[in-house]
């Protein structure tokens, strides 16, 4: 295999007729020899094979593997229009593959998501106001020369320039045979505005100097390590980043900041354009299909300087990239569930290495995962210390809910309602903070006791008063609220049961009669740009109390929130989820950090009923080095990640005796996983037993740390045939065990 250092290079050309390896997207468990085209192909060019009688999408990956005699090869259609893929991107693609255990092409894949990729570039006619003057004025040719003479800058196609002008297309053209008007070819997909690395940033606070300088070192010397910025919320670690993106920027390399919850974005959109004078690229499920098509060329050419995006942008096809940002590096949502199972937290740091870029994992509240590494010196850890400006941590304190008397379905304690008061009497804003979507988690039906499950999955229905639904929020069944149970026939005894954020507002509603309310759910707003518009119109003042899920955790800012209320501190510590403390003291310390950004010191309350349990004692005291070193003896004592190694294997089908039998010969025949020192626990049911009609049965896997887990773990999931619709997923390092 040839693996040269620059793809321009002579040797990463195949001549006409000499045989390439061509890696496909589809399910194959290699590549395929074909003979380079007519006119020959570079290594990485996206081509066009046979395949059977259909043709089908590939990338060449290397020089023919010549196990199929040369006479019988079957030539490549064609190159595509596309810039080739490079070599790091490809190594990644490889390792990714690799260590998620996941077939090539499937990978492959997520790196040729571009809509119309291969077509030919397409071109459009653009017109300029030309050299030469019009055989004979008009006013209609007049007002056309006027309009490009103002707004010579832009490519405007004949439509534009007719209408803006208020002519007919006749009369443009006319113009253009005269040589007073230039008409030219221009690519369909416009560059992106030029991102201003030399506009200055803000001036920075002692610590962010620090930390800023450390990474500008780290750049102009090529020390490309992993870098932990870890500080409380609103330290200014977004700052000191965006520096590190100007430097990257000035090199004339590329930058990538991965966000967890990218819909909410505008925020730190319009952030970047205050600081770089114009709006990077965005990539994510939001973008319509013909911005995505001019963000992947755009990124393919090296022309966009700055890609925002949610973990797929990983895959996008970088032509130098510097710079890999992963802010708060400890989201869940950065653990892709579905497909191909991977963390993008730690797929940014592989292709960050790869890439020779700079790799920054920013938070508040850092996974265990990356707390350890930074300890054992594997990471390099830059702290902010202080919050920037005036503006405190919160006070934080719990209110011990044992001895508060309140009626059935109340859950605002005595002390929280005051607070809130208070706060509506001086102008300020309360957050009434609830991790529980919809009106109430569980409707339960007063004649015979049954509760309303989803028909496809292992979950409760939970109703939607605002939607008038049940919905499921494994799979996103949703019914009308019926009248009767669907158990016994009987009507009008279904009944809430337990609080959801919209039962929670209609308790702030009485309890505050005066205030005005806004509920901030992912799932009352159509689409993200109303969430979008929602933020914005809250953060200017326009409610008094929020009352929120786990969406206000994440990064905005409400300049005038000064009290943020825990209704249910305890509910993250439920269940056996060993990540569950770590959850939890992130989620509450990051809702904490709303309060009190601006001037006005916060104060946030804790309502439990477990006062003394160490998680909320950590959150209480701030004491971070305490509950990570606390919760670090405890993984290690276990031997679970990130001092042993875990993977899980899902078995899914529709016969639950099929999927369970599979997993019970699969603990038994164990031996390639003991051998290496692991233990196989289960087959158990899954976290979620049963998904859109699908049982699923899970086996977890602990491995010491250092031993080759993934190619035992192929081999012993290899050793079954799956039958029918009997399907096997490993899931490399899961998110809950
Ligand atoms: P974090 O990313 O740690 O939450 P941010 O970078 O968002 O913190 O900073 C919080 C707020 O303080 C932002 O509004 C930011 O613009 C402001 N800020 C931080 N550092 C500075 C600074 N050195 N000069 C001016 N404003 C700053
Ligand atoms: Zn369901």
């Amino acid at each position: 295999r040839k693996t040269p250092e620059h793809p321009s290079l002579p040797q990463d050309f195949f001549d006409t007729g000499e045989p390439v390896a061509v890696m496909t997207t589809q399910p194959l468990d290699r590549a395929l020899d074909y003979r380079a085209p007519e006119g020959g192909c570079p290594l990485g060019a996206f081509v066009e094979v046979p395949l059977g009688p259909r043709k089908v999408l590939g990338v060449v990956w290397g020089p023919g593997q010549g196990d199929v005699p040369l006479a019988k090869l079957r030539p490549v259609n064609r190159v595509l229009d596309a810039v080739p893929m490079r070599d790091e991107l490809r190594s990644f693609l490889e390792r990714a593959a690799d260590y998620t255990l996941t077939p090539l092409p499937a990978m492959l894949r997520l790196a040729t998501r571009a809509p119309g990729l291969g077509e030919p570039v397409s071109m459009r006619k653009i017109y300029r106001r030309g050299e030469g003057e019009p055989d004979r004025m008009t006013d209609a040719r007049r007002r056309v020369l006027d309009v490009l003479e103002e707004m010579g800058g832009l490519a405007l196609t004949l439509g534009e320039v007719a209408s803006s002008a208020g002519v007919t297309n006749q009369v443009v053209k006319g113009l253009v045979k005269s040589g007073a008007v230039h008409e030219e070819e221009s690519p369909r997909d416009t560059p992106f505005p030029h991102l201003d690395p030399t506009l200055p940033g803000k001036e920075l606070t002692g610590d962010q100097a620090k930390a800023s300088e450390a990474l500008r070192a780290a750049q102009a010397e090529g020390r490309y390590r992993t870098v932990l910025l870890k500080g409380v919320t609103g330290s200014g670690k977004t700052e000191v980043y965006l520096e590190a993106v100007a430097q990257a920027l000035r090199q004339g390399r590329q930058a990538l900041v991965l966000l967890p919850e990218i819909a909410l974005s505008s925020e730190f959109l319009t952030r970047v354009e205050k600081r770089f004078g114009a709006r990077p690229a965005e990539w994510h499920s939001g973008v319509t299909t013909t911005e995505r098509r001019r963000v992947w060329q755009m990124v393919a050419q090296g022309r966009a300087q700055m890609v925002v995006g949610a973990r797929s942008a990983l895959f996008l096809p970088f032509q130098h990239l510097g710079l890999v940002v992963v802010d708060e590096e400890h989201d869940n949502s950065y653990k892709q569930e579905d497909g191909v199972l991977y963390n993008a937290r730690d797929m940014a740091v592989l292709r960050g290495a790869i890439a020779g870029a700079q790799v920054v994992l920013a938070s508040a509240t850092p996974s265990l995962e990356t707390w350890a590494n930074a300890e054992a010196g594997k990471y390099d850890r830059l702290t902010l210390t202080a919050r920037f400006g005036p503006a405190v941590l919160p006070e934080m304190r719990t209110h011990d809910m044992r001895g508060e008397d309140l009626p059935s379905n109340r859950w605002i304690s005595g002390e929280l309602a005051g607070s809130v008061r208070e706060r509506i009497g001086r102008g300020e804003q309360a957050l009434l903070f609830l991790n529980r979507r919809g009106y109430a988690p569980v409707t339960i039906c007063r004649a015979c006791g049954h509760q309303v499950g989803c028909p496809h999955c292992d979950a409760r229905l939970v109703e939607h008063r605002f939607l008038k639904r049940l919905v499921c929020h494994q799979c996103g069944e949703s019914q009308p609220m019926p009248e009767a149970c669907p158990s016994c026939g009987v009507e009008d005894k279904l009944a809430a049961v337990g609080p959801g954020v919209e039962r929670l507002a209609e308790e702030a509603q009485e309890l505050f009669p005066e205030a005005r309310i806004a509920v901030l759910s992912s799932d009352l707003f159509g689409s993200a740009r109303e969430l979008k518009a929602q933020i914005e119109a809250i953060a200017a003042g326009g409610a008094d109390v929020i009352i929120g899920t786990q969406l206000v955790a994440k990064g905005h800012n409400f300049p005038k929130l000064t009290l943020v209320g825990v209704i249910d501190a305890d509910l993250g510590l439920q269940g056996s989820d060993l990540r569950a403390a770590e959850r939890t003291f992130q989620l509450m310390r990051q809702v904490a950090g709303r309060a009190g950004r601006a001037e006005a010191p916060g104060v946030a309350l804790l309502q439990t009923y477990q006062p003394e349990h160490p998680v909320i004692r950590a959150i209480l005291h701030g004491d971070e080095e305490a509950f990570w070193a606390a919760e670090a003896e405890g993984r290690r004592a276990a031997g679970m990640p990130p001092y042993g190694r875990l993977a899980a294997v899902i078995l899914s089908g529709s016969d639950a005796a099929q999927v369970f039998d599979l997993g019970t010969y699969l603990a038994r025949n164990d031996g390639v996983l003991r051998r290496l020192g692991a233990q196989v626990y289960g087959p158990a049911p899954a976290p979620i037993a049963r998904v859109r009609g699908r049982h699923r049965v899970r086996l977890l896997v602990k491995a010491p740390k250092g031993v080759a887990l993934q190619s035992a773990l192929a081999a012993w999931a290899g050793q079954v045939k799956l039958k029918g619709d009997l399907r096997l997923a490993i899931d490399i390092d899961p998110q809950s065990f």
